[in-house]
This record gives structure tokens, C-alpha cells and sequence, in this order.
């Protein structure tokens, strides 16, 4: 890099120097011309005219033709050194200014790639990072024969904090648990935010598995100590599962799940650390099971969407439906996104599960339009799937493939879940806006949104969150939180929507607030392609 860099500067140089003596030459050019017309004109006024001798006369004799003689040479001279110095000078500018630019490409570079490897609100590795630590540590462990340990630890009550102290103290509390944390685990061990108050831990060698309990001591020994928020000290207690390869299994999917299993055991005996033994899987096995069976049920058959209308409050008009998932369990029934979803979200699974909604969702809105049926898509996004750098082009590749206008498509997102990493949720929604999708902050009044966050966010829509309107008739501080929502999102230039309207006298009061849309069981429940499909042909609510 070095020797290229002087070479390119030995030819800029060069490239410029002989610009500049071009210059000194037309100025040597334009002396010797000026030397021969003077010298023409002397010997015509003062030696009698333009003969060789009077030419010769004039130049012996006349003392001004001698100092413009000299003129050639000053130029050459002056032409010389004047290009040297100006060749090198801009050549050192040009040198500096790459360096600069090198500098600064590199800087953001890095910062690129940090961000998506890293956690934004404690900067430690996040789950992609430490899922491909895994990989490399156990293709070592395997080839040399040795043992490595996964600890996943999860706050008891973390929940308790947040809605107590709220968000911002929660946050707070997480990077200071991530400090001392880190404070126990050195090189070459990995300590990973996974997401909400879970961290993991990467133990790449360990002699056996009493060694990674010692850890597990050392870390919640470290948690001891009360942490101190705003003046108030709060005790935190963990728990934590481990899991031991070779002995609980040899790829990362597996290691993870059983280290899941084994946290959830500690946390619901509250028994602080539970190394995996298979016998757990007999206490939950709805849990470890439920993990496989939502794989297959995501790439089989298993998912369903149901879809729920929102309404514009004006016209009347179903103007879009929101796409909502269950999953058709063989043994349990139709479960609810809230007993998959986050188990998804814990497992690495969100990611496909996300695709085949959209997927699914997208291939109703077109099969609908070629039916007649113009209704906006909206889809609920995890954060999780915020930080997945492909999720863009998944999104636009969809779309493509349904030939569904990007402008039909609305992406969902929980307000709670965006303000925990708020600049990389921002990064990624101006993504998305840039393709051209419609984005709305769904459960809207839950979180802790700065006004100046909001006011920045690409989004177009806000949904008020059903717990504010279900009761907003008989409960006023709600009613009260309602109508400042409306008038906070059309002050921002959003549309308003109120999920859970669940009766008409719910659904007057938000039309006299001047709410621009609802949902809610009141409108429709949420309905299966085909009940739906009927629900429409004969409801008195138009289409467009
Ligand atoms: P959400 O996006 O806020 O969806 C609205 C939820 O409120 C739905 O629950 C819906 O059935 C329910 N709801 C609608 N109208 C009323 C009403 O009038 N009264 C009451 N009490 N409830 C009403 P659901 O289907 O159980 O979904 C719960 C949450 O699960 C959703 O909340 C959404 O955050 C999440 N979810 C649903 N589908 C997906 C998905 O495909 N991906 C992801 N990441 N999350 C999803
Ligand atoms: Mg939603
Ligand atoms: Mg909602």
C-alpha cells in the first residue's frame, strides 16, 4: 500500500511538473520573440536600418537588449523551480487527502459491520456474532478432541423493573449488568446480549462441565451487589442454563434449545443454575419439543394467517387487513402468536417464521386484487428481525414475486420493542421506507418514544394500542390518553389508528376525537382466508 501510494505521487509529479514547464517554455517562446522584435527595432531606429551588421551592432552595444536577453534564462530558471514546488505541494495534498478519505472509509467500514455483529444498547457481541463464535468454536472442539460450554442467562423479574422504573432505566440496568458481566468473562471467552434481558455465554474451552459452574458462580456472584438507578438501589437476581458439547449435543441449534430448557428450569425452581441433564426435558416438555415442532410447522404446513379489517372512520371503507399468525398444533389446537411468537424470537426461528408470513400474506393480497378485492397489506414485524440485514431485499424479492405494489404493503412494528435499540431500528425503517413499504408503530402508548425519536422515524401510521380503548368509555384517565394520541399523531402529520374497538359507542367517541381508522371485534374478529372471504361479501362495511 505504502509503495503504491509513492508511485502514484512519483507520477502526479511528474504529470504536473510537465504541465508547469510547458508553461515556463511558451514564456522562453514568447522572451525570444520579444528579444528579436526589439532587437529589430533598435537596429532600425538607431543603426540605420535591418541589415546583419546593424542587427549584430545593436546587440553589442545597446545595454536594455542585454537584460531582456537574459529573460529566456529567467524563465527557464523561474519556469523550473516554480513547477518543481507546485508538483510537490499539490502532490502532498493529494497524498493527504487519501490518506484522509482512506481513514474515514475505514472508520465506517468498521462501523458497519459493528452494527450489525453488536448490540447496540451494550455494544457487546449480539446473536449473529455469537451464533458464528459457536460455529468456529465447536468445528475446534471437534477437531481437537475437547469440550466447550453455552451458558444462557436470563434476568428473574426483569420485566418487574421496566414497568415499574420504565424503559429507560431498564436499559440503564442492562448495560450495567453487561459491565460486570464482561468484568467476569476474558478472552477467549464471548459474552452476548441476546436480546431483552437474555445474555449468553461462550466458554470455547473448559475442561469439564463442574468448570463452566464455576463460571456460572462467578457470574451470578458478580450480579450480587445491588446496582444503583436514579438515587434507588435494585437487587438483580439470574438464572442460568448451561449446556456441555460433546455431551448435550454437537450442533449450535441444539446446544441453544437445550440451554433454554435448562434456564427455564433454574428460573421456575428459582435455582439459580441448571446444568442440561435430558431428564429436564421431561419437566417441560412442551417447551423443548414446541421448539422442533414450530421448525417443521414453519416449513411445512402448520402456520395459518387470520386477517382482521381496519376500517377509515370517514368513508366506512375496509381499506386494509392486518395479517395475524396461529399455528394449527396437532395436540393443542389453534395457538395464539403470544405461546410461538417469542419462543420463535428466542430460538433464532423469527427470521423464517417472518418470511412465511410475508410470503403468505403477500400471496392473499394478489390472489385477492385478481378477485377484485383492493385491500392494503399490514404485517407485524418482531424487532428481532430489525437487526437482519437481508430483511429488506426479502422484502422487496417478495414483493416482486406477487407482483404486490410496495405502497400495499404495511410493516407493523411494537412501539416498546423499537425504543430498545432506537438507532438501529432507525437505520433499518428508513431501509424499508426507501423501498417504498408503509410503516406503522403498532401498540403505540406502551413504549417510551422521545417525541424527537418519533419525529424522525419514516413511519405514516400510529396504532393506538387496544389497552387505551377498550375502556376508554368508562375509564377517563385512557379516554384522555386517547384523544392526546390523536392529536399528538396528526400534529406529527400520522395517521391514527385504534385497535380494540369493540363497540359502537367506542367507535362514535373515536370518530367525534377525529381517530382516522379502527379495528376491533366490534368491526370483525380476526378470521381464517375463507371465513373472512365470506365476512366480506356480506358485510355493510364498503370495500373501495
Ligand atoms: P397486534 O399486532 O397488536 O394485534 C392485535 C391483537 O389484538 C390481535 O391479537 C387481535 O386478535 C387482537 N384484537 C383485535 N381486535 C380486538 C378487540 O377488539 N379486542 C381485543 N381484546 N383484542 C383485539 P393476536 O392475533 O393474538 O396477536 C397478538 C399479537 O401477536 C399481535 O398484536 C402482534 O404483535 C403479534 N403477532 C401476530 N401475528 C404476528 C406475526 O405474524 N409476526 C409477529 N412478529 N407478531 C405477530
Ligand atoms: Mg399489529
Ligand atoms: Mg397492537
Amino acid at each position: 500500500m505504502e509503495g503504491q501510494t509513492s508511485q502514484m505521487f512519483s507520477r502526479n509529479v511528474l504529470v504536473l511538473k510537465s504541465k508547469a514547464s510547458r508553461h515556463a517554455i511558451y514564456g522562453m517562446v514568447i522572451a525570444a520573440c520579444a528579444i528579436v522584435l526589439a532587437t529589430m527595432l533598435v537596429s532600425t531606429y538607431h543603426y540605420g536600418g535591418l541589415s546583419f551588421e546593424s542587427l549584430l551592432q545593436a546587440q553589442q552595444e545597446n545595454a536594455a537588449l542585454w537584460l531582456l536577453d537574459l529573460m529566456p534564462f529567467v524563465f527557464a530558471f523561474w519556469g523550473q523551480y516554480v513547477s518543481s514546488m507546485m508538483a510537490f505541494e499539490a502532490g502532498a495534498m493529494v497524498v493527504d487527502q487519501t490518506s484522509e478519505l482512506r481513514a474515514l472509509t475505514t472508520a465506517l467500514e468498521y462501523e458497519a459491520i459493528h452494527g450489525t455483529t453488536h448490540d447496540a444498547l451494550t455494544d457487546l457481541p449480539n446473536r449473529v456474532l455469537l451464533r458464528d463464535r459457536v460455529v468456529q468454536a465447536l468445528m475446534i472442539a471437534q477437531q481437537e478432541k475437547s469440550r466447550l460450554a453455552l451458558l444462557l442467562m436470563g434476568l428473574n423479574e426483569f420485566k418487574e423493573v421496566n414497568n415499574t422504573l420504565g424503559h429507560y432505566n431498564g436499559d440503564r440496568l442492562l448495560k450495567q449488568v453487561a459491565t460486570r458481566l464482561q468484568s467476569v468473562v476474558r478472552e477467549p471467552n464471548t459474552v452476548a446480549r441476546l436480546g431483552g434481558d437474555e445474555f449468553a455465554i461462550l466458554l470455547p474451552q473448559i475442561a469439564d462441565p463442574e468448570g463452566a459452574t464455576d463460571v456460572a458462580r462467578k457470574l451470578l456472584r458478580a450480579l450480587e451487589a445491588p446496582f444503583t438507578l436514579e438515587g434507588l438501589t435494585v437487587g438483580v437476581q439470574a438464572s442460568i442454563g448451561i449446556t456441555v458439547f460433546p455431551e448435550h449435543g454437537s450442533d449450535v441449534d441444539v446446544l441453544q434449545q437445550r440451554a433454554d430448557v435448562a434456564m427455564y428450569i433454574a428460573k421456575r425452581d428459582k435455582s439459580g443454575i441448571v446444568v442440561y441433564s435430558p431428564k429436564l426435558d421431561q419437566h417441560s416438555p412442551q417447551r423443548l419439543t414446541l421448539m422442533g415442532e414450530l421448525r417443521q410447522a414453519i416449513g411445512g404446513n402448520g402456520l395459518v394467517l387470520h386477517y382482521q379489517p381496519k376500517v377509515d372512520v370517514k368513508t366506512g371503507h375496509i381499506t386494509e387487513v392486518e395479517a395475524l399468525v396461529r399455528w394449527e398444533h396437532p395436540q393443542h389446537g389453534l395457538m395464539q402468536p403470544e405461546d410461538f411468537v417469542p419462543l420463535a424470537e428466542r430460538t433464532g426461528l423469527v427470521k423464517p417464521l417472518t418470511r412465511w408470513v410475508l410470503n403468505e400474506a403477500l400471496h392473499q393480497c394478489a390472489e385477492w386484487k385478481q378477485h377484485g378485492l383492493d385491500l392494503g397489506m399490514c404485517v407485524n414485524l418482531s424487532t428481532h428481525v430489525l437487526s437482519d440485514p437481508e430483511l429488506a431485499d426479502t422484502v422487496t424479492g417478495l414483493l416482486a414475486s406477487h407482483n404486490v405494489a410496495p405502497q400495499q404493503l404495511i410493516l407493523e412494528i411494537t412501539e416498546s420493542m423499537m425504543m430498545a435499540d432506537p438507532p438501529r431500528v432507525l437505520q433499518m425503517l428508513s431501509r424499508l421506507a426507501s423501498i417504498g413499504v408503509r410503516l406503522s408503530i403498532d401498540d403505540f402508548g406502551t413504549g417510551y418514544s422521545s417525541l424527537s425519536y418519533m419525529s424522525k422515524l419514516p413511519v405514516g401510521e400510529i396504532k393506538i394500542d387496544q389497552s387505551f380503548v377498550i375502556d376508554m368509555i368508562n375509564n377517563d384517565s385512557n379516554a384522555k390518553i386517547v384523544r392526546a394520541t390523536i392529536d399528538l399523531g396528526h400534529n406529527l402529520g400520522l395517521r391514527v389508528v385504534a385497535e380494540g374497538v369493540e363497540t359502537e359507542e367506542i367507535l362514535e367517541r373515536l370518530k367525534a376525537l377525529g381517530c382516522d381508522a379502527v379495528q376491533g371485534y366490534y368491526i370483525c374478529y380476526p378470521l381464517s382466508e375463507t371465513y373472512f372471504s365470506s365476512w366480506i361479501k356480506q358485510t355493510s362495511w364498503s370495500t373501495v
